[in-house]
């Protein structure tokens, strides 16, 4: 089968439902030499390194519906090696790697398009797991990268709206320890019942919901400015956190 530039345009236009199968379906022989039972992308990979490594040439590779219908065809959406365990991490960096000669390896079109794959962390939950998968991923030479936006340069205003006043340091210090410089505290008079970081304008929403993660709080703890209590410097700051409580 060939995937010439040509073949795939007419085919787009006839909505690809005129493509000839992909696969041979030819009477059983009376004995092979090995028959794996399912045309994922185990048994098919199996088949192929029983061929390619052992020399195998009479294999049967029987498979109740079509190849890579099962779960290789459903969820396997990501060809990924950024997975987590020291033991594991070797062999899916080599299966990521044989991606991209696999169509002249195998002479079929696999249709790989390498891209990169962006990973959101909602949660400090989710930013002390995927820290952990990147610097593991990182030891074992698997190419991994946290980003997060640049804190340095972000006014953050740390107003406490609490009459008791006690929060204000740690929170500017745990601001500081993330990597914020332009930190500045306001102790206020205001009472108001939870912990907002409040964002100057839309440009600002995004780091806002990731100061409220620095700060222990969750994305959902964000408001514009025009939602917060009348407190002196907000008027300066790109981010206010707001302490509130009583
Ligand atoms: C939600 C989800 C998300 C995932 N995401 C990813 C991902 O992003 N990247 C990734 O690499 N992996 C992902 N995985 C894992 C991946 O999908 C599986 O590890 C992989 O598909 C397993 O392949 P397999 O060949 O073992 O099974 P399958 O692909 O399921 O193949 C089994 C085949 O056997 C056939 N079969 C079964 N019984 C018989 C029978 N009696 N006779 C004949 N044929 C039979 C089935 O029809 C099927 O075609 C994900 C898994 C899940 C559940």
């Amino acid at each position: 089968m060939k995937f010439s530039a040509l073949s795939i345009a007419r085919n787009a236009l006839s909505g690809h439902a005129k493509w000839p199968r992909q696969w041979r379906s030819p009477e059983p022989k009376s004995s092979y030499d090995a028959i794996i039972v399912g045309a994922g992308g185990h048994g098919l990979g199996t088949a192929y390194y029983l061929a390619k490594e052992h020399g195998l040439r009479n294999i049967a590779v029987i498979e109740k519906g079509w190849l890579g219908g099962g779960n290789t065809g459903r969820n396997t959406t990501i060809i990924r090696s950024n997975y987590l365990y020291d033991e594991s991490a070797g062999i899916y960096d080599h299966a990521v790697k044989m991606w991209a000669t696999l169509s002249q390896e195998l002479n079929y079109n696999v249709m790989y398009s390498p891209r990169g794959v962006l990973m959101l962390a909602h949660t400090i939950h989710d930013v002390q797991s995927a820290q952990r998968h990147v610097y593991a991923n990182r030891l074992n030479g698997v190419d991994n990268e946290w980003l997060t936006p640049d804190r340095s340069l972000i006014d953050v205003l740390v107003i406490n709206g609490s009459t008791r006043g006690e929060r204000l340091e740690p929170a500017i210090d745990q601001l500081l320890e993330a990597g914020y410089t332009i930190v500045r505290g306001v102790v206020g008079a205001v009472q108001t019942a939870d912990t907002v970081v409040y964002f100057l304008d839309e440009t600002f929403r995004g780091a806002a919901e990731v100061l409220a993660l620095d700060a222990g709080l969750t994305v959902a703890d964000i408001a514009p400015f025009e939602d917060a209590p009348p407190v002196a410097g907000r008027g300066t700051a790109q981010l206010m956190l707001y302490l509130g409580g009583s």
